[in-house]
């Protein structure tokens, strides 16, 4: 097979951010956000890019009753009252067009008309899989509920982006008895696994994502093998950092990082995924469309070359369980 390149845009909103920040901290970000959206879709219509938006659930709601009527009984029990989303929920706004920050029904819609694309989701509340308190019972109520209200819009939900990177091998298993075949793991680098991040770690990745320090992280298509719990494990390659003007003489570095790593992985028949936040885009969208655009050149040209070709995270899981039933 040959190689392949999945991006997937975790599409949160407020609720990605609800419990460090709020609504008039990040507003330029989200406000941004439905625009900088309408400008990733324009651009990969132009290069035939597919997409996956890794959704949370709340913001397929128009409206807080409707919202209110997918919430299910069992919540995350966390220690930290502060994850816990739903204490918020009494005073957000009634609807999108009041509170456009924690309603999302519109865009999603929009999303969902291009079949190029994919839904899928991001946890109906956000939910943090490694924080104390909660446990296997509630995640599965939580995922329910994500299929409910996707279900309500006509979409089906097939793959997961867990809320900050926390992965918990044993809760793959409830994702699978959900449907969702595919999970997006995390690069296969102590530096990046969750929770274990210290300064050391936090330093070292950013320094990764301007040189090469732990590599190109892509994964080669024929060791994509299926987890015991039938979620396949479509690994993160790169973070794409949003423009940052403190930065900004390291900024070619970091695109030539990425598209030599695109590289590699076309020309090695490997997996490159990239990742981001719509909201990251948020400020200094211009430029950051600019990296995009440069990033979609790139692909076309290797599309050409070597037959490096766009994918949804559950068209590539599509593909490699084909591929792994032939070969069995
Ligand atoms: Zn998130």
């Amino acid at each position: 097979m040959n190689g392949k390149f999945v991006i997937s845009l975790d599409f949160e909103l407020h609720w990605g951010i609800f419990d460090v920040k709020e609504v008039k901290d990040y507003k330029t970000n989200l406000v941004n956000t439905r625009d900088a959206i309408s400008k990733i879709l324009d651009l990969s219509k132009a290069y035939d890019v597919r997409l996956t938006f890794a959704t949370v659930g709340f913001l397929f709601s128009k409206t807080k009753e409707e919202l209110k009527k997918f919430i299910p009984d069992v919540k995350p029990s966390y220690s930290y009252r502060k994850f816990d989303p739903y204490r918020i929920i009494d005073s957000i706004g009634e609807n999108e067009d009041e509170d456009p920050f924690h309603y999302a029904q519109n865009i999603v819609k929009k999303i969902a008309s291009n079949k190029n694309h994919e839904i899928g989701t991001h946890t109906f509340c956000h939910y943090y899989c490694l924080a104390e308190g909660q446990n296997a019972t509630e995640f599965n109520a939580d995922l329910e509920a994500a299929k409910n209200i996707a279900k309500s819009l006509n979409i089906n939900i097939n793959s997961i982006v867990f809320p900050r990177n926390q992965v918990v091998e044993s809760y793959l298993k409830v994702c699978a008895n959900n449907g969702i075949t595919s999970y997006r793991g995390n690069e296969n680098t102590w530096v990046f696994i969750p929770k274990k991040m210290g300064q050391l770690a936090k330093a070292l990745r950013l320094l990764d994502s301007y040189i090469n320090i732990f590599g190109h992280h892509t994964y080669s298509i024929k060791e994509l093998t299926k987890t015991a719990s039938s979620c396949l494990n479509i690994p993160s390659s790169r973070f794409l950092r949003p423009y940052s003007k403190k930065l900004k003489v390291f900024e070619t570095f970091k695109l030539r990082r990425i598209k030599n790593a695109m590289t590699h992985a076309a020309k090695n028949n490997e997996l490159y995924h990239l990742w981001w936040h719509p909201h990251n885009f948020g400020s200094d969208l211009d430029k950051n469309i600019s990296t995009l655009h440069s990033i979609y050149k790139h692909y076309k040209k290797l599309h050409k070359e070597y037959g490096f070709e766009s994918e949804t995270m559950t068209s590539l899981t599509n593909k490699v369980l084909i591929k792994n039933k032939m070969s069995l």
